[in-house]
């Protein structure tokens, strides 16, 4: 059975005392709700993974060290392992660390830093080569949903960044979809729309692999995702869970997020 996740994208917030406050008031809340075994509306409890910013992963790491159930990640990873990239990051540094995941492909780093698919299939295969697992996030941009052409673009996003790998490596990756219309905009996507666009990822990768591999896919939504409408999306039933922006930074909110299953 594929897993329900439930991921917080710091983005580039909170001082050092504010990230390790907002990480302990959390785990305080994940250690309650383990100790009591009460889970969310449907019973059940993602996995949690946090993408903080790089400088607290060792913190955070720290934190969370063996903890079952919860996952640290970075928000991007650099496409080669090591040499003259300043200012960069390795996959084999994250590892390193004990890091677990990466999120690649996030649209602010498509719009700002200009990551194209090619460039984010080398990160896939230097961070999959090293260990981490690759976050790949894919979605279109409101003029491209306004002249009905999102399913076209998310397929070509899929099929440059991620249908290159083989079976194997496919399933240690996790898809997010986020339309870059919906982030931090407070314009959610209706659960109708979430659904459609998840099934239509889950039917390109049945007819790309097979309907194991299908199956076995946690796609996430993101994209004003908060602690009022995480239940609707999370019911749909290709929707996996979420990745979470603003709302990650509250932990009353992230807390209840974690909670909508
Ligand atoms: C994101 O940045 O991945 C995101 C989903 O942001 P927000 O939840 O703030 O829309």
């Amino acid at each position: 059975m594929r897993k329900k996740i439930v991921a917080g994208n710091w983005k580039m917030n909170l001082g050092l005392d504010e990230a390790m406050n907002l990480a302990s008031e959390l785990k305080v809340k994940i250690d309650n709700q383990l100790d009591t075994g009460e889970a969310g509306v449907g019973g059940e409890l993602p996995e949690v993974i946090f993408f903080p910013p790089y400088v607290y992963l060792s913190r955070m790491l720290d934190i969370f060290h063996n903890y079952e159930g919860v996952g640290v990640g970075a928000q991007n990873v650099h496409h080669n392992e090591h040499g003259a990239h300043t200012g960069e990051v390795s996959a084999l540094m994250l590892r390193s660390l004990g890091a677990n995941y990466s999120l690649v492909g996030h649209s602010e780093r498509r719009q700002q830093f200009g990551e194209d698919d090619e460039l984010l299939a080398a990160k896939i295969a230097t961070a999959l080569k090293n260990g981490i697992k690759p976050v790949y996030c894919c979605g279109e941009q409101l003029p491209e949903r306004e002249s009905d052409k999102h399913f076209q673009v998310v397929e070509d996003q899929l099929k440059r960044g991620l249908f290159w790998l083989d079976e194997t490596q496919l399933k240690n990756v996790i898809i997010a979809y986020e339309p870059v219309w919906a982030i931090g905009t407070g314009r959610t996507a209706t659960p109708d729309q979430a659904q459609e666009m998840h099934a239509h990822i889950r039917k390109l990768i049945m007819e790309k692999y097979s309907a194991e591999a299908a199956e076995n896919m946690s796609i996430l939504y993101g994209g004003s995702c908060n602690a009022k409408n995480a239940a609707e999306l999370f019911a749909q039933p290709d929707v996996d869970g979420g990745l979470i922006g603003g709302a990650s930074l509250k932990s009353d909110d992230f807390f209840r997020i974690i909670q909508s299953f």
